[in-house]
């Protein structure tokens, strides 16, 4: 029998085995298992654990410059090989090859926020706040921290989290997602490469076994999770009653407001690209337009029908391909699903995507591009996130009601508008309830110097993903008050509590 590459984990900066159970990692164009993923157990974990505790004495004493350097060197190495990380992220993951370098370079981009450290960790000084007395605040790491990330941009969330941690001077392990680990496991040797000592970055495949275990373990201070929102709560409530810091970020049902005076044309193509692009399988796509009127909806939904026709559905590799498969069978079946019970619930299925067929790929997972007009609120396509090449129009008769629609949904990571109405645009942006919201902008993510979050259920935790609330979450503040009062000068006790009076 054949037997398939074997992927373990990186602890130490050794390739290693650990874990007594497995599982197949597939190639969702063709449907047929390439490799296997030993699940870490928790000795494994605690294995990495052990490397991160050792190794933090040493990094955090290290000069911050010469961490960043690491960073700096570490883009280089991501740029020189985009190819191959891309090639790893399309045979796993399944997108296009345009779109996986797409990604890598916003995982770069956070990389290079990361090597700015040294200005970022620069303390708040105050002179003389008492007599001879200076105080300063400083930003000091927390020690071993970890990551736990989803499948559906393998590079780029572990690059959210990782470079900026160890840039402030923590250790760090990282459970990449069981269905697509490899580009993440490559990124970790680059960064060995680019001079990041054993231990500061460790990675451990698996899934519960090897989560639970971080969650639970002394040695990890703070844990970021990007996810499902089920997901998300559990890590969040866990992570929290076990005495960490954590940010769990949750999934999203993001709403496009499509204006009366918007510019149509535009509109559709930019929603084309936000609703099908990664086909559908990014936590800001837009799978939901709000039509404000009739002629708006109709307008639009004949032109996503021209454009649907246009599309090119097929394998990622393929660079010519607008839409590959979707990630697993499992996950194609349950976005099939829902487009079963969307028709069952009443929306009118304008495009039918079920019934796609990839030549010489009849095994992948693809489904075409759906879309259904008349969605309403309380149908199960309006409410839970599908993930999936699915957009719904739902009409609606003003601005207000489109609002009214958003702000009551349990999601609020992003939200755009399609206006030329720069008043509506200022309203909408000023009390829509959402963490990132765009402006004739489908897929408003933050770049990589501000920060990434939404509200509401998409978001557990007080500080956002990557940028400046990275710094904050990945270090201690600490203020140090100092006086060296001048020799030969006495000083009585002073009962009175110490102030400027
Ligand atoms: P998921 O929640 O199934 O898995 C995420 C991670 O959690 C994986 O590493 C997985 O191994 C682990 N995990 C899964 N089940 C677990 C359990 N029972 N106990 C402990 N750990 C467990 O998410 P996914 O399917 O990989 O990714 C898609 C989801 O991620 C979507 O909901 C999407 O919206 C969301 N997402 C959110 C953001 C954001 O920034 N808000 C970004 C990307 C993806």
């Amino acid at each position: 029998m054949h037997t398939l590459p074997s992927i373990g984990h990186l602890i130490d900066g050794q390739l290693v085995n650990g874990g007594s159970r497995s599982q197949d990692v597939f190639n969702p164009a063709t449907g047929k298992a390439e490799k296997r993923l030993q699940l870490a157990d928790r000795a494994t974990v605690e294995r990495a654990l052990a490397s991160a505790q050792a190794a933090y004495p040493a990094w955090r004493a290290t000069p911050v410059l010469k961490r960043a350097r690491v960073m700096s060197k570490l883009k280089v190495l991501l740029e020189e090989n985009a190819d191959q990380i891309c090639a790893l992220l399309t045979a796993e993951h399944g997108k296009v090859v345009g779109d996986a370098l797409g990604e890598l370079q916003r995982g770069i981009e956070n990389v290079e926020y990361a090597s700015y450290a040294p200005e970022l960790l620069k303390g708040e000084h105050s002179r003389n706040v008492g007599p001879t007395i200076d105080s300063w605040s400083e930003f000091q790491p927390l020690g071993v921290t970890a990551g736990i990330t989803p499948f559906n941009f393998p590079v780029m969330v572990p690059l959210w989290m990782w470079p900026m941690a160890v840039a402030c001077g923590n250790t760090f392990v990282l459970k990449p997602s069981e269905r697509d680990p490899s580009s993440a496991m490559l990124v970790a040797e680059l960064a060995l490469q680019a001079g990041l000592p054993p231990g500061v970055l460790n990675v451990v495949n698996g899934d519960k076994e090897a989560v639970d275990t971080l969650l639970t373990d002394k040695r990890v201070q703070a844990i970021s999770f990007v996810g499902s929102t089920p997901i998300a709560e559990y890590i969040y409530a866990t992570g929290c009653a076990h005495g960490k810091r954590v940010q769990a970020l949750g999934g999203a049902k993001n709403h496009a407001v499509v204006m009366p005076d918007a510019d149509i044309a535009n509109a559709v193509s930019a929603l084309m690209g936000a609703a099908y692009g990664s086909c559908g399988e990014r936590c800001m796509a837009i799978p939901l337009v709000v039509a404000v009127g009739d002629a708006t909806a109709d307008a639009v939904v004949a032109g996503l029908k021209v454009e649907i026709a246009k599309m090119k559905v097929g394998p990622g590799v393929d660079a010519s391909n607008d839409m590959g498969p979707l990630v697993t069978k499992p996950h194609f079946e349950k976005v099939k699903g829902y487009v079963d019970q969307g028709v069952l619930e009443g929306a009118t299925l304008v495009v039918d995507g079920r019934g796609v067929k990839v030549a010489g790929h009849e095994n992948g997972y693809f489904l075409g591009a759906c879309l259904f007009d008349h969605v309403k609120p309380g149908m199960t396509i309006y409410q839970e996130e599908i993930f999936g090449p699915v957009l719904g129009v739902v009409r609606v008769k003003s601005l207000a009601d489109a609002m009214d629609l958003i702000n009551a949904h349990e999601y609020g990571n992003g939200t755009c508008i399609f206006t030329r109405d720069g008043e509506a645009a200022r309203y909408f942006t000023d009390h829509i309830l959402v963490g990132m919201v765009g402006v004739n902008v489908p897929l408003p993510v933050p770049v990589a110097y501000h920060s990434f979050g939404g509200w509401k259920r998409s978001l557990f935790g007080d500080l956002s993903a990557y940028g400046p609330d990275a710094v904050r979450f990945y270090t201690k503040r600490k203020t140090i008050t100092q006086r060296w009062p001048s020799a030969g000068v006495r000083e009585g006790a002073v009962f009175s509590f110490p102030s400027n009076r």
